[in-house]
């Protein structure tokens, strides 16, 4: 018999959860104004909102947190830091910030400047946030692959050569100051993006003198699927990969809230002296100072050790693998779900789940509150309340792919958790003809309204 894959750690500390009755559901999601984001968490049986700050940290980050340096300067803590990062991706210089958007904020407020045009793989919604609020334009150039979800492509955050190349040669190069290449590419799927691509992209950009920066929230998660999947790479270690990934980038931001598996914390880093001292400036400005950035000396101390333990390929491994446990799962119960399955979640396509439910009425918010109703599990929308209204039309944006996300924390459901969601989908997937009416918006905030929308029923 072929061992199967298990996780590459044990339970030392556990936190309970409860499971609800229907009737509780009922009522508190009608308090909620049908918006999970609204449900308080002991409501929540799991929780797959987000993979985001959520993970479980590892005895020995725990034990970091306890030699954390609170100097205000200078800490151990920092030199740490540095360390981890310098041996990690190779860049020789780095700012800490207290999360991913403060990386954000820091490196574009050096660099993106009213006008300017920023291409890359469908830039996830704070960096959009951070270049548009500049009056900038983020420019996708994700590959066709990515938008069609039964095509097995297995590199779905791959970068369009010719996208990118047209949007090079349309544009003044002073007006494009860096190609983002997000790093999995979470708006597709957590889909990775593979050495080749990265290598074109550099080799592209530099044709024009243009830098590139990864968004590398799951840097990990990408080198795995390289390893996995790409030609030559096999042989490699997960932190070979990265090195190599990171040897074609000017720098990266990290929301550290991801694959470096802690709670809070974030950075930027980077090859260039003369940005960094730029982007210092900024960093003290809105984070801290640079030697802290928002984070505490035990925030710095655990990340540095989470850098360490999220490069690891067996708990790689375990992770990738418990995503795709569910995701198949999903799928030989006839579940429209997006393939490849991606890195730290899946994706379950709602209008082919619920197709006589009028986009007009927010197929996947429908199909998150269903499935909240039958099983206590909390799932996010990614559709039309995310898509959000048209600035200038006020109109609702229909997005190609109405998606509800399930997204796994690292190292906290077990397998019969995910046994559970998907005995939970089935439940609701057999039922789905008695779903008859959607959900119609009663109040919703000007900006980023799927956080604070009020809906109810038809
Ligand atoms: C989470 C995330 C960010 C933003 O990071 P925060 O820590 O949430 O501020 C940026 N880019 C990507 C790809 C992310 O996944």
């Amino acid at each position: 018999m072929e061992l199967p894959f298990a996780e590459s750690y044990k339970t030392k500390m556990v936190e309970t959860i409860r499971k609800s009755t229907r009737e509780e559901r009922e009522e508190w999601i009608r308090k909620a104004k049908y918006n999970l984001f609204n449900l308080k968490s002991e409501q929540v049986f799991i929780d797959l909102l987000t993979d985001s700050g959520t993970g479980a940290m590892s005895d020995k980050q725990w034990s970091e947190m306890m030699l954390g340096d609170e100097s205000y300067a200078g800490a151990s803590s920092y030199y740490k830091l540095r360390d981890a990062i310098r041996e990690i991706t190779g860049f020789p210089y780095f700012l800490p910030t207290h999360q991913g958007r403060g990386a954000e904020n820091v490196l574009f407020s050096a660099m993106i400047k009213e006008g300017n045009v920023v291409p890359g793989n469908a830039h996830f919604d704070t960096t959009k946030g951070h270049i548009e609020y500049r009056k900038a334009r983020a420019i996708d150039c994700t590959i066709d692959e990515a938008f069609d979800i039964e095509v097995d492509y297995p590199f779905k955050g791959n970068i369009d050569l010719n996208k990118l190349r047209s949007v090079l040669e349309q544009y003044p190069v002073e007006m494009i100051p860096v190609v983002i290449v997000t790093i999995t590419c979470n708006s597709s799927g957590g889909q990775p993006v593979s050495l080749e691509n990265i290598r074109e992209v550099k080799k592209l950009a530099s044709e024009y003198g243009i830098p590139v920066f990864f968004d590398s929230a799951r840097f990990a998660e990408n080198a795995y699927f390289i390893k996995i999947r790409e030609e030559g790479y096999r042989d490699k270690s997960i932190r070979e990969i990265v090195r190599e990934m990171f040897s074609y980038a000017d720098g990266m931001t990290m929301s550290s809230k991801k694959d470096a598996i802690v709670n809070m914390g974030g950075f930027v880093a980077m090859n260039s002296h003369i940005l960094f001292e730029q982007a210092s400036m900024y960093n003290i400005l809105f984070e801290g100072y640079i030697s802290y950035g928002g984070m505490s000396g035990r925030d710095m101390n655990a990340l540095s050790q989470g850098l360490y333990e999220g490069t690891e390929y067996p708990y790689l491994e375990s992770r990738i693998n418990q995503v795709a446990y569910l995701g198949q799962n999903l799928k030989d119960h006839g579940i429209p779900v997006q393939q490849p399955f991606g890195g730290h979640a899946i994706f379950i396509e709602a209008s082919k789940f619920l197709p006589h439910i009028p986009k007009e009425e927010f197929i996947a918010q429908t199909l998150a509150v269903e499935l909240y109703l039958e099983s206590g599990v909390r799932g996010v929308e990614i559709g039309t309340l995310l898509a959000d209204r048209d600035p200038d039309t006020r109109k609702n944006r229909y997005p190609d792919l109405e998606f509800l996300r399930l997204t796994i924390p690292r190292r906290v459901y077990s397998k019969n958790h995910m046994d559970y969601i998907i005995a939970a989908l089935v439940n609701v997937y057999n039922r789905r003809n008695e779903v008859k009416k959607g959900l119609r918006i009663i109040r919703e905030a000007a900006i980023l309204r799927h956080f604070t929308v009020e809906l109810d029923r038809l």
